[in-house]
């Protein structure tokens, strides 16, 4: 990379650190943002770095925020006895561009998967069960909403969470999003429809 110079070696290299970039992306990334404003490239650079340092979990949900309580837990207009599990902060996202869901969300950050050594304590479930055991009187969750993909890991997470649930006995219904969403579908790539579909036509656990 030394026929580049240092600095545009390096912000390739960098650039390179970022998923679905390999060496030619990379590169023409590179050379884009040399040919842009420096106004405008500090711009993308601070945002970057803002959002690194003051982003993190919502205190209740676990999505990503940047205050203690996302906008969604903070609204009273929400739902606060229906709690949807979703599998991270893009599927939320996704749910919530169907403007058709007016409850809350638990963001799992991530599923189970013995395959990439990733065990129910390395995923939101604890933070889950204390929110169902927490919550008392007028606030007590009614219905969860297990929305995790149709993978199997994402199956398998969903009987896990069944199985906690029932190990609280708390008279909470669980439910889980129809088969509108195709098999070893990501929830994020599924159009606004089809989600909403899924959602309406959720099947209780038995
Ligand atoms: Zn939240």
């Amino acid at each position: 990379m030394d026929y580049y110079g240092s600095s545009i070696g390096k912000l390739i290299e960098s650039l390179q650190s970022l998923p679905g970039i390999g060496q030619k992306s990379a590169q023409r990334l590179a050379f884009h943002l040399i040919g842009m404003p420096k106004e405008q490239v500090r711009g993308i650079a601070e945002s970057m770095v803002d959002a690194r340092e003051n982003v993190h979990f919502c205190s209740q949900c676990q999505t990503l925020t940047d205050g203690d309580i996302c906008p969604i837990c903070s609204s009273k207009k929400r739902d606060h006895t229906m709690i949807m599990v979703v599998e991270n902060s893009r599927d939320l996202a996704a749910y919530e561009r169907t403007g058709r869901y007016d409850g809350v969300y638990h963001v799992l950050q991530g599923v189970i998967s013995p395959l990439l050594g990733v065990g129910p304590n390395d995923i939101r479930l604890k933070e889950l069960m204390q929110r169902l055991q927490n919550a008392d009187g007028s606030a007590a969750v009614q219905e969860v909403i297990i929305a995790t993909s149709p993978t199997v890991e994402g199956e398998s997470t969903a009987m896990y969470i069944v199985k906690l649930i029932r190990m609280l006995d708390l008279p909470v219904r669980i439910t889980r999003i129809a088969s509108g969403v195709p098999v070893g579908g990501d929830i994020e790539n599924i159009d606004e429809v089809t989600l909403e579909r899924a959602l309406s036509g959720r099947t209780e656990l038995k």
